[in-house]
């Protein structure tokens, strides 16, 4: 398979890995990455009027509404094939809005403990200026609070302190994971432990993907 030819969802908890192997795959392939919380939180840098209104929702763990949602993905997409959606869809209307634009192929699922992702969240820093992130526990910067690679700040997101983890893992449980039944012929569910290589490798041979 080509990037250029095929639509992928990535569906997992927050901290299962959906944004460190999108962005893996389409630095590899030829794929568009859409990632519905990256595009939020511009918007948000930017005080644009969805993202102020999207912020709320975030800080507090909770899903921004549906439509906002589908609409800013409508705003995104300029072609019909060759995306990697990161968490989006989230619930079964934005599943359904994006079945009225696209065709989806293959749905990746990366399954995750939600011990781990606890411990994967609480320790997550990310640099302001490039967006790399670090982990204090695995992957620490040498420079401590700033980025090794552009001198940037690093920061925790607000929705990564544990009680607002715990309310975006119900979040998950109650409306994302209905999402598994609704893409079952699509489904190519992996166990998400493991190296990031280890789990890319995965990811790629299950999609059969090719440069
Ligand atoms: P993420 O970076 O994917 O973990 O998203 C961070 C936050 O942005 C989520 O907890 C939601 O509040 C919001 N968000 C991101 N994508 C969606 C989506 N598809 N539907 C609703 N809310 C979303």
């Amino acid at each position: 398979m080509s990037g250029k030819s095929i639509n992928l969802v990535f569906l997992g908890a927050p901290g299962a890995g959906k944004g460190t192997q999108t962005k893996r795959l389409i630095k590899n392939f030829h794929f568009t990455h859409l990632s519905t919380g990256d595009l939020l939180r511009k918007l948000i840098v930017e005080k644009h009027p969805l993202g102020i209104k999207a912020k709320s929702f975030m800080d507090e763990g909770s899903l921004v509404p549906d439509s906002l949602i589908i609409d800013m993905i409508k705003t995104q997409m300029t072609k019909k094939k060759g995306y990697v959606f990161d968490g989006f869809p989230r619930t079964l209307a934005q599943a359904e809005a994006l079945d009225q634009i696209t065709n989806i192929d293959k749905v990746v699922f990366l399954d995750i403990p939600q011990k781990e992702v606890i411990r994967r969240l609480t320790g997550r820093r990310i640099c302001r200026k490039c967006g790399f992130e670090y982990h204090v526990e695995f992957l620490p910067s040498k420079k401590g609070k700033v980025c090794e690679k552009c001198g940037g700040n690093l920061y925790q997101r607000d929705d990564d302190k544990e009680g607002v983890i715990k309310k975006r893992l119900s979040v998950f449980t109650s409306l994302t994971t209905p999402l598994i039944q609704y893409y079952e012929n699509k489904l190519l569910r992996m166990q998400a432990i493991g190296t990031v290589e280890e789990i890319y490798k995965k990811i790629t041979e299950g999609l059969n993907l090719s440069s």
